[in-house]
């Protein structure tokens, strides 16, 4: 069984509550036909996307847990060699 991932913040895309535009990406990271992110730092990427967790109004422990799986996520891979 394969679970289908975000590859960018690894989010399940099938809790994606957006419009999937991208069967790569969740609607949190890619909108309007681009990446919402498009540069390569994967701590700004965090930051942003923490922000946004707690916005949202999740719980701060979570949104810290969620954010640190991001660091794992394939788009982000190439930054641990
Ligand atoms: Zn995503």
């Amino acid at each position: 069984m394969k679970k289908k991932t975000c590859e960018s913040c690894l989010m399940p895309l099938s809790k994606d509550t957006g419009v999937g535009e991208s069967d790569k990406y969740c609607s949190f990271c890619f909108r309007d036909g681009k990446l919402v992110y498009e540069g390569n730092d994967v701590n700004e990427f965090k930051k942003r996307a923490h922000e946004g967790m707690i916005k949202k109004g999740m719980n701060p422990l979570l949104a810290k847990f969620y954010t640190w799986m991001i660091g794992f996520a394939p788009r982000w891979n190439n930054k641990h060699e």
